[in-house]
């Protein structure tokens, strides 16, 4: 799972990691589409289901 964060607001959101660096996706908050960048990400390390 990789998070974005709202460039405009700061509102994380945890999309599908996308190679794209200048993702844009309509953010709750904002209720526009924004750029988001990413905040950080968790492989799935040590998480078993
Ligand atoms: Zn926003």
């Amino acid at each position: 799972m990789t998070y974005y964060e709202c460039a405009d607001c700061g509102q994380l959101a945890d999309f599908v990691y996308l190679e794209d660096s200048a993702v844009r996706r309509r953010c709750p908050v904002c209720e526009e589409p924004t750029a988001w960048e990413i905040a950080f990400a968790d492989d799935g390390a040590g998480v078993s289901f």
